[in-house]
């Protein structure tokens, strides 16, 4: 028997619980395509996420629209109309709610994996609600629940955010945002067209490459106008209830602004407890895991990747749209190795 991580909830018998072929751990559009492929592919299956169906979607501000085009986003070949080139965070939400209803895939939401044990070919996953059994596990979890941190004091004070949803509660105050791509640029240019006084600050000299070519002039313009204050290679040293000690990386002078809240739109990173507990190997660095890059099987048999999860911290590598090829993939592979047991 194979021990990969301790498992605290009481097992209970599980000799009348259903085995699926393949259980799905995440039911963002990743796991979700794992479902939909395997449900056409007549695999017994079902999709289990501690959040809501694309949880990390509904996570995303509120005004946010996609970089990628509705087709991109598309899964299966079912057809995502929308009337914008860059589709809504809401009409995704609405279409992969479709899309599952659709496609009958089979859904258990708002209940937590913390544990995964292998019994001979078959595991066992502790959740929240009790143990699922299952022939195959594919791991979808993506990186988007577990954000970078600026490893200061002061940044578990209430005022200090890490995911940024809309501008509204921040009129006509002071807000620091912290990053030079496009999760900060966004929201400091939500916030600064909602009448909030905004200053950024990026540890480097200027926004970032991978910030979007539309969006690039208008963050440009607003900084060389000084409608949004900007310091550039300028780290946070300490934050404080209103206000933060700033440190400029080159001279390394310390110096006081005021912020009546702060957004560390730094990015994000998978869940390394989760890769442990299911006994994957992953670089300590950079968290990438090891996996089979033609079938996504990791260093476990018949435990699978799919989807952003697979690409650690890199996080600019893998999106909705290479995530899904991912899942046709993974459950192409599945289904392969079922037929040849039997
Ligand atoms: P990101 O691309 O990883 O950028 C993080 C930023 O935070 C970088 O500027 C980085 O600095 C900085 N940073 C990281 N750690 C830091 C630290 N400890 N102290 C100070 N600064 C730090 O993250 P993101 O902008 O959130 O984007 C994440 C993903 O979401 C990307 O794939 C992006 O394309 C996507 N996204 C999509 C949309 C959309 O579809 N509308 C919107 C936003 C983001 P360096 O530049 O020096 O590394």
């Amino acid at each position: 028997m194979l021990f990969f991580a301790p498992i605290c909830h009481n097992l209970r018998s599980t000799i009348d619980k259903p085995l699926y072929d393949i259980v799905v751990v995440g039911a963002g559009p990743t796991g979700l395509a794992c479902g939909l492929f395997a449900r056409r592919a007549g695999l017994q299956h079902i999709v289990v996420d501690r959040g809501t169906l694309v949880n990390t979607i509904v996570g995303y501000p509120n005004s946010m629209t996609f970089f990628s085009t509705s087709e991109r986003l598309s899964l299966g070949g079912v057809p995502f109309s929308s009337p914008n080139i860059r589709p809504t965070r809401e009409e995704a939400v609405a279409y992969y709610r479709g899309v599952a209803e659709s496609e009958q895939v089979n859904l258990l939401l708002q209940t937590e994996v913390s544990g995964l044990q292998k019994r001979g070919e078959e595991f066992y996953l502790a959740t929240s609600r009790g143990e699922l059994r299952g022939r195959n596990v594919i791991l979808a979890t993506g990186y988007f629940d577990q954000t970078n941190r600026l490893g200061v004091e002061g940044e578990e004070l209430p005022h200090v955010h890490h995911y940024y949803k809309e501008p509204y509660q921040h009129y006509n105050q002071r807000v620091l945002v912290i990053g030079g791509r496009n999760s900060a640029v966004e929201a400091a240019l939500d916030l600064y067209r909602n009448g909030v006084h905004v200053t950024m600050i990026h540890r480097g000299e200027a926004i970032g490459k991978s910030v979007k070519y539309w969006v690039r002039p208008d963050i440009e313009n607003r900084i060389s106008s000084g409608e949004i204050q900007m310091f550039w290679n300028t780290e946070v040293e300490k934050i404080l209830s209103d206000e933060v000690i700033l440190r400029n990386n080159l001279t390394g002078e310390l110096f006081q602004h005021p912020a009546d809240a702060i957004y560390a739109m730094i990015g994000y990173r998978p869940d390394e407890k989760l890769l442990q507990a299911f006994g994957i190997d992953y670089d300590k660095e950079t968290l990438v895991p090891a996996y089979d890059p033609l079938t996504f099987e990791t260093n476990q048999k018949n435990l699978f990747l799919a989807g952003s999860v697979a690409c650690g911290c890199k996080t600019w590598e893998i999106f909705i749209e290479n995530g899904r090829e991912h899942a046709r993939t993974v459950i192409e592979e599945i289904t392969r190795k079922i037929a040849q047991q039997s």
